[in-house]
C-alpha cells in the first residue's frame, strides 16, 4: 500500500519535515491554513515574520545539508554572511564585545526570504503536494494510531478528511551506522523509530521539569 504522510502547516518546519519524509513516503501531503505567495512576502500565519532573523551557523548548515546551494543563492540575493564575533556587533549591557575570529559564519535574511527560497525548492518535489487554505481541526485515529486528519476550509465550507499511512522505519530507509549520516536529514526518520519509544518512557515518567540553567541540566 502506497505510504502517505500529512504534515500540519507549510512554513519553514512543515516544508522541511516535508522535504524528508518525501525521501522515504510515497507521497507527502502539506496542509496550511492560510495562502502562499510566489513571491517572498509576508503572512499572516507567521506573525514573526516580519522581525529580523538571523541565521546561527547550525541551522545555515542544517539548511544547506538538506538543500545544496540555498546558502549561495541568499547571498545571491543579497542576505549578509559573516563571522559571528567579527562581522557582527554584540552589545551586553551597553558594552560592545570584542571583536575577533570566532570561525562561526552566520547569515542574517528575512524569514518571509528564507521560506520562499525554501518552499520553491520543495514544492518542486514530484511526490509532494501544498493544499492550502485549509485548517486542520482534529486527527482521525483508528486501531490505536493517529490516520490522518480533519480539515476544514479557512474560509469555511464543508469538513473533509484527509488519511495518512506512515511507513514503519525499516531498512530500506535506515541510513548506514557507519556513513556518518546521522545528521539533520535522518532526525525526522530517527524520530519516527523513537517515536514509541519515548512515547512509552514519557507514560512513565511523566513531563520532565527543568529549573535554574538549562545548559547545565543537560537541556536543550
Ligand atoms: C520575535 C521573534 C524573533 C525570532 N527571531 C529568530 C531569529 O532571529 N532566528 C531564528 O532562527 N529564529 C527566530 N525566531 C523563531 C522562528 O521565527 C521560528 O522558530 C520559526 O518561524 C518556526 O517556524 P515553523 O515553520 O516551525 O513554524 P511557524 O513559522 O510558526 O509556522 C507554522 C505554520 O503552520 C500553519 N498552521 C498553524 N496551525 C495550523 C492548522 N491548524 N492547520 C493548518 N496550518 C496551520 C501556520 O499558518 C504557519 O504557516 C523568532 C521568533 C520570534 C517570535
Amino acid at each position: 500500500m502506497a505510504s502517505v504522510a500529512v504534515v500540519v502547516g507549510a512554513s519553514i518546519g512543515g516544508l522541511l519535515s516535508g522535504l524528508v519524509l518525501a525521501e522515504v513516503c510515497d507521497k507527502v501531503v502539506l496542509v496550511e491554513r492560510g495562502e502562499l505567495s510566489d513571491t517572498p512576502a509576508h503572512r499572516a500565519g507567521v506573525p514573526q515574520g516580519m522581525h529580523a532573523h538571523g541565521l546561527l551557523a547550525g541551522g545555515l548548515a542544517a539548511l544547506e545539508q538538506l538543500l545544496p546551494g540555498l546558502c549561495r543563492e541568499l547571498e545571491q540575493r543579497g542576505c549578509p554572511t559573516g563571522d559571528n564575533l567579527r562581522d557582527t556587533a554584540w552589545v551586553f549591557s551597553g558594552r560592545r564585545l570584542a571583536l575577533g575570529d570566532s570561525g562561526v559564519r552566520g547569515m542574517t535574511v528575512a524569514r518571509p526570504l528564507l521560506e520562499h527560497a525554501i518552499r520553491r525548492r520543495v514544492a518542486e518535489l514530484p511526490n509532494l503536494s501544498i493544499r492550502t487554505n485549509l485548517r486542520v481541526t482534529g486527527l482521525l485515529y483508528g486501531a490505536g494510531r493517529v490516520k490522518g486528519v480533519r480539515l476544514v476550509p479557512a474560509l469555511g465550507g464543508a469538513a473533509e478528511e484527509l488519511t495518512a499511512d506512515l511507513p514503519r522505519p525499516t531498512d530500506r530507509y535506515r541510513p548506514s551506522q557507519n556513513s556518518g549520516d546521522f545528521s539533520s536529514k535522518w532526525w525526522l526518520v530517527g524520530a519516527l523509530k523513537r517515536r514509541s519509544r519515548s512515547a512509552t518512557s514519557r507514560r512513565r515518567s511523566g513531563p520532565r521539569e527543568f529549573h535554574g540553567d538549562p545548559a547545565k541540566s543537560g537541556a536543550h
